[in-house]
């Protein structure tokens, strides 16, 4: 009986021990579903405490602004009438449901040098953000002069296109389509792209990292880095392109930035140096030095984390990597954004067309005279950055491998996995790991149970 009742004690003692064990377990396994819970619903990328600052403030005035749709309608009708200079292509991506179209101009004069690296390769980027709709207007303006239709003054065009026979110019003249349709339906304010993601927060370099004034409505960087298939696209267009110059163009204010965004100083050394001399000289020249020139982080108040040009600077390793802000109304109300990103006059308006276009000219024409000095070489890559730069396994698994990837061709696809998918693979391997530990575990203690029980009874 005592036996019995010995035994029967031990028997709860063992089996709850066991079950605490279980109970562990079982926390640790809800603790990880949690912990993998929170990842898989921040990778919708929508931030449900967002507010909307939908405003009805100043609107769009389409007397000066096109649509977007009449926006690409001019330039396709430009590449249609000049099919010996521009050539258009659409590229579209897409990331769980989500779909993004972009539109890349080629400008090449004398096409059958356009193929062989024998020119100076520059890569433009307009409207990454929704609301910024004056830069979209600026690279119309640039495609138009280029194609001839439209003049700068005061400018030789001989001299021109002597300085644009050495150059490849790719144009994305609305990176952020999807972003901009919200704006022009009314939501003003709208910078980031179709599913809320800013797509200059979006890159590898520094990703993710938070200021004390992060505003998730501005800034959200996405699950993360390349998470956005806009940021996608542009990376592949980079990698294989390798452009000699980039510049990321915005508005907000005036000002003619080189990296670094992510931290406040500019990188040491003469290439750095050439970079900072030809900023100087498109403010004195075309901008009535009101524009502010150093680095992105140093000069604009706040630090920028995986922003586009760090990460063509670092990791694409263009020698000048820029970006442009071409405009920007101080005075307006912070809610009035229309009015704070977008000049609302005429004369406003075509003046920062004219004096930006001229400043974009005298760009390549300084890139075009760096070639012939032999501090920029067409054939090489980045002739200005030092190879031994340390590449972070996170670049070296988004930036090299893909460089690989398309210096080799087409043989490597496979190795398309956007980092996104390895990490939802990687979540879902840890997640059926613990399953499987959890199952072993308890199959382990009921096993240890029986044999002891066991043992006492006989
Ligand atoms: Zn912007």
């Amino acid at each position: 009986m005592g036996g019995h009742r010995r035994r029967q004690k031990r028997f709860l003692d063992r089996s709850s021990c066991s079950s605490s064990l279980n109970f562990v377990t079982m926390m640790l396994v809800l603790c990880f579903l949690l912990f993998f819970w929170t990842g898989i619903c921040l990778a919708d990328g929508k931030q449900p405490n967002a507010t909307h600052h939908h405003s009805s403030f100043t609107p769009i005035n389409h007397d000066l602004y096109h649509t977007s749709g009449a926006l690409l309608e001019e330039i396709e009708g430009l590449v249609d009438r000049h099919p010996d200079k521009l050539s258009i292509e659409t590229i579209s991506s897409k990331n769980k449901g989500y779909q993004a179209k972009m539109n890349v101009v080629t400008y090449c004069r004398e096409k059958k040098e356009c193929d062989g690296k024998s020119k100076l390769r520059i890569l433009l980027s307009f409207g990454q953000h929704g609301r910024e709709l004056i830069t979209s207007e600026l690279a119309l303006r640039i495609l138009s002069i280029l194609s001839e239709e439209e003049f700068l003054p005061n400018t030789d065009r001989r001299s021109l296109n002597n300085t644009l026979d050495k150059l490849v110019i790719k144009v994305v003249p609305m990176e952020n389509i999807n972003g901009r349709r919200l704006v022009e339906s009314g939501e003003f304010c709208e910078r980031r792209n179709g599913r809320g993601v800013d797509l200059n927060r979006n890159w590898s370099v520094d990703w993710g990292k938070k200021e004390k004034d992060y505003d998730p409505y501005e800034e959200n960087p996405g699950t993360a880095p390349f998470s956005e298939p806009e940021t996608q696209v542009m990376r592949k267009l980079s990698m294989s392109f390798e452009p000699h110059i980039w510049v990321n163009v915005h508005s907000g204010m005036e000002a003619l930035f080189m990296p670094y965004d992510h931290k406040n100083t500019t990188p040491e050394g003469a290439p750095s140096q050439r970079m900072r001399s030809i900023l100087e000289k498109l403010n004195h020249l075309h901008l009535g030095d009101r524009c502010l020139i150093g680095s992105g982080g140093g000069s604009v108040g706040y630090l920028a984390h995986g922003t586009a040009t760090d990460y063509m600077y670092d990791v694409v390793r263009v020698p000048m990597a820029f970006t442009f802000e071409i405009y920007g109304d101080t005075a307006a109300s912070s809610k009035d954004c229309f009015k704070m990103f977008n000049p609302m006059d005429i004369t406003t308006f075509n003046k920062v067309l004219n004096d930006w276009s001229a400043a974009f000219f005298a760009m390549f024409r300084l890139g075009a005279l760096q070639v012939e000095d032999g501090l920029l070489h067409p054939g090489g890559v980045a002739a200005g950055s030092s190879m031994n730069k340390w590449i972070s396994i996170d670049d070296y698994l988004n930036g090299y491998l893909m460089e690989r990837r398309n210096r080799y061709g087409k043989k490597m696809e496979v190795l398309d996995l956007g980092m996104q998918e390895i990490r939802t693979y990687f979540r879902l391997f840890m997640l059926s790991s613990v399953l499987l530990m959890f199952m072993f575990c308890s199959r382990i203690s009921k096993k240890n149970t029986r044999p002891i029980v066991t043992a006492i009874s006989l």
